[in-house]
């Protein structure tokens, strides 16, 4: 897979707003925020999308949903609600391929996604 910036945020070629960071995930504030709050979760290990995970990456996938919970959890927006995001390829609307969660809080979400 080719690199993306997200595996320079990773090394610190790319200055980002890192919020969480354990041995196989790092967490970030998006540059273009679509809510009040607006991290992105990424593993380590890049994967371009969600369609090229496989079964034995089935725990690092969970990993990041449930990082993402607690980083809403201590950050105050469990109770009011929050989003999650996966977006795959290009319909999905996804534009780095290095599979990142989106954490969407701070404001009323609607339904359908545009
Ligand atoms: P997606 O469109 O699902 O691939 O999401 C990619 C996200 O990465 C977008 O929400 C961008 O705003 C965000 N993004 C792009 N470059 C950076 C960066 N240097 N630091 C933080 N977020 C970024």
């Amino acid at each position: 897979m080719s690199e993306t910036l997200f595996s320079k945020i990773i090394r610190r070629e790319i200055a980002a707003d890192i919020v969480y960071e354990d041995d196989e995930i790092l967490a970030f504030r998006d540059i273009d925020p679509k809510a009040p709050c607006h991290v992105l979760f990424i593993p380590k290990t890049p994967i371009a999308t969600l369609d090229d995970a496989g079964p034995e990456q089935a725990a690092l996938l969970g990993r990041l949903m449930l990082e993402a919970a607690a980083y809403a959890r201590r950050e105050g927006f469990a109770e009011r609600g929050y989003r999650v995001v996966m977006n795959c390829r290009d319909e999905g609307g996804q534009s780095v391929y290095h599979i990142h969660l989106h954490l969407l809080a701070g404001r009323q979400m609607g339904w359908p996604p545009g």
